[in-house]
């Protein structure tokens, strides 16, 4: 598992939709690559600030990428 296989796991992750297996493998990873734990908090925060924003109001899909993008640029 590199860095590029980690980030294109990370939505999976935080929604919990990867086997045991790999979430292990990630976690191995995570535990040595600071980069790739920083990407992973910002796609846990982006999580947090949709469910919160989604309760709220029904959320467009151009709106949702700009959170996104708002939340990722800091870790990426
Ligand atoms: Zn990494």
């Amino acid at each position: 598992m590199d860095c590029n296989e980690v980030a294109a796991n990370l939505q999976l992750l935080v929604d919990d939709e990867l086997p045991e297996e790999t979430i292990q493998e990630i976690r191995v990873h995570l535990e040595n690559c600071g980069g790739c734990i920083e990407k992973f908090e910002a796609e846990k925060a982006f999580k947090e600030v949709l469910r919160e924003k989604i309760c709220k109001k029904c959320a467009p899909g151009a709106w949702l990428e700009d959170v996104r993008s708002s939340v990722l640029l800091k870790a990426y």
